[in-house]
Formats: structure tokens, sequence, C-alpha cells
């Protein structure tokens, strides 16, 4: 999409981003799916905290290069997992992520997948992750739009980060 077919759009009563995907372009999420699930996960400083209330940070978590990610481990089975047989650290055996089931809440950066968050001149910028377009199951399954529902991806914490770019990975 050119710039000039980027589109502004309010969320959450007076934040805007511009978003780069098609308007017409929907999601929803396979159960049975679990790709965005075998990656360490990004968390902002806010996440790693909150995580500390479900999760020991020891366990949980490894820091790369001054960053905190939630850690991938080895996983005893075949399913849910990735092609080296790891995947997160919270995702059950039955492909439910256990910090969601179990306590309602997930990193901010869990939310964002499919899309992929960036700033340019200030402003919050959402596309589609490259990867998301080839191994995320949910993209154009149903008629969800994904521009009528951009708060369900785009947690407030978004706002108050000095960096909010999703591109970091594990
Ligand atoms: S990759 Fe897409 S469809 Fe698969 S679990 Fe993640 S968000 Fe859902
Ligand atoms: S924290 Fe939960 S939603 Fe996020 S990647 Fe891990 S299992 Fe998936």
């Amino acid at each position: 999409m050119s710039s000039e077919q980027h589109r502004r759009v309010t969320v959450h009563g007076d934040k805007e981003v511009v978003v780069e995907f098609d308007p017409e372009l929907t999601f929803e999420c396979v159960d049975e799916c679990t790709w965005c699930c075998h990656h360490g996960v990004l968390l902002y400083e806010q996440d790693f905290f909150k995580l500390a209330n479900h999760a020991s940070l020891s366990d949980a978590t490894v820091q790369r290069k001054g960053t905190d990610f939630i850690k991938r481990e080895p996983k005893d089975r075949d399913e849910h997992v990735d092609v080296d047989g790891q995947a997160c650290y919270f995702l059950r055996e039955d492909g439910l992520c256990e910090l969601h089931a179990e306590h309602d809440w997930k990193p901010a950066r869990c939310s964002t997948f499919p899309l992929e968050v960036s700033v340019e001149d200030g402003e919050i910028h959402v596309s589609v992750r490259d990867k998301a377009r080839e191994y995320c199951d949910g993209l154009h399954v149903s008629d969800r739009r994904v521009i009528d529902n951009l708060e369900a991806f785009l947690p407030e914490v978004l706002w108050e980060l000095d960096d909010p770019t999703t591109r970091k990975e594990l």
C-alpha cells in the first residue's frame, strides 16, 4: 500500500494509528494453529512486572541485549511445537496459553499478533508481519475486519511506552 493510501484510525478514544494494511483484511484466530506461540515473546517493561504476579520471572524469562523475553523451551510432545520441538514457556499441552486461560491476561506483544507496530515521526504505524502472511492461519478466514477491531490488537499500554515497536525477536 502506498503512503497516500495509509489511513488514520482513532482507537481508545483519542489515540491515533496509521494503518498500512488493506482495510478489507479479516482475521479470526484459529485455535489449533498456535504458530505465534512457538516463539519467545518480547516483554515491555509493564508486562515484565505484571508477569511477576503470575510466574517466576527467573524461570519464565530471558534477557537478550537489554530486552526481556518470555523463554522458549523444549516441549515433550509433537503437537503445538515448532520444527525444533520448542514453544513459548506458557503454551500448554492442549494448545492454550496458560497466562490467558488461568489469569485472563497475556503480554501486549501477544495481543498485537499478527500485526506489527512501528513508529515513524512519532506516530504508531500498524502493518501485518511478513511472517504472519505466510504462517498465520487466521488471516482471511472470517468476516471480522481487523481495521474495525484494532483496540483488541493494540493495548493502551503501547502509547505509554518509550519504544512500542514489536520487531524485536528472541
Ligand atoms: S498464528 Fe495466527 S491463527 Fe495461529 S495462533 Fe497465532 S494469531 Fe492465531
Ligand atoms: S504468552 Fe501465551 S499467548 Fe503469548 S506466546 Fe506464550 S502461550 Fe502464546
